[in-house]
Formats: structure tokens, sequence, C-alpha cells
């Protein structure tokens, strides 16, 4: 794992103690969290206005990626953690709401009409993680 100091420079961000203290939270996290649950886990009191634009240069920046269970839940996770591809599925625990980060699981667009030029998709596999199983 890289150094939070060093996943700004890679992505030309300038260092400032938001982006450092969201991604802290992000990384230091065993699983994604929502931006409340980031808000939590940092100490300093931004203003509103500084963390979402913080947050959303972060994710235009693919530093963290957003994952969408649905639209009363959106979590992060950090991009970098275990070289991540872009396409990777993700977990969601229908017990204990903890999300997780798949790289194993990929897929294809099989079946997929040639006139559909596809760019991005989303695998969000839902059940039961280890602890609550
Ligand atoms: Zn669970
Ligand atoms: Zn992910």
């Amino acid at each position: 794992m890289k150094k939070i100091t060093e996943i700004l420079q890679q992505n030309n961000l300038i260092r400032t103690s938001c982006r450092e203290e969201i991604i802290r939270a992000i990384v230091e996290s065993p699983t994604p969290l929502s931006e409340e649950e980031v808000k939590t886990a940092i100490s300093s009191n931004f203003d509103r206005t500084t963390f979402y634009r913080t947050f959303k240069t972060l994710i235009a920046k693919e530093v963290i990626h957003k994952i969408v269970i649905d639209n009363t839940l959106i979590k992060y996770a950090i991009t970098e953690k275990q070289n991540l591809t872009k396409q990777h599925a993700h977990f969601y625990c229908q017990r204990c709401s903890r999300v997780f980060c798949i790289p194993e699981v990929s897929w294809e667009y099989k079946g997929l009409p040639d006139y559909y030029k596809p760019e991005q998709a989303e695998l969000l596999i839902k059940g039961y993680c280890t602890k609550c199983n």
C-alpha cells in the first residue's frame, strides 16, 4: 500500500488536509465507507462544500470509487488498495450492510449486441458475508 502523500502526488493532486483525511479514513477501514462514515472517522471538521468537493475530485481522479448499493446507500473504496482494475465486482452483505471489493470476479459483455458501445458495468452480488453467514 502506497503512502497517502504518494497517492496524491501520483494523481497530480496537491496535498490538502481534507484530501489526506478522507483517503486515510477509507484506506484504514477494512471495508468501504459511506460519506457519513468517512465524516465520522475523520477528526477535523471540514465545511460541507470542501468535503463534497474533495470527494468529487477523488472520484474523478479514480483515487476512490463509488459502489452504489441503492439510492440510499453509496459506499466508497480506495482503488489503489488491491490494485483493483477498473471493472470488478462488489459484494453487499444484506445483514451487516458491509460492502467488499471482489477483484477475483470479472465478467464480460457476453451477448451484448454489437451496436452498443459499453464503457462501464457494475456487478453487485448480494448475500451474506463470512461473519453473517
Ligand atoms: Zn455481514
Ligand atoms: Zn471496488
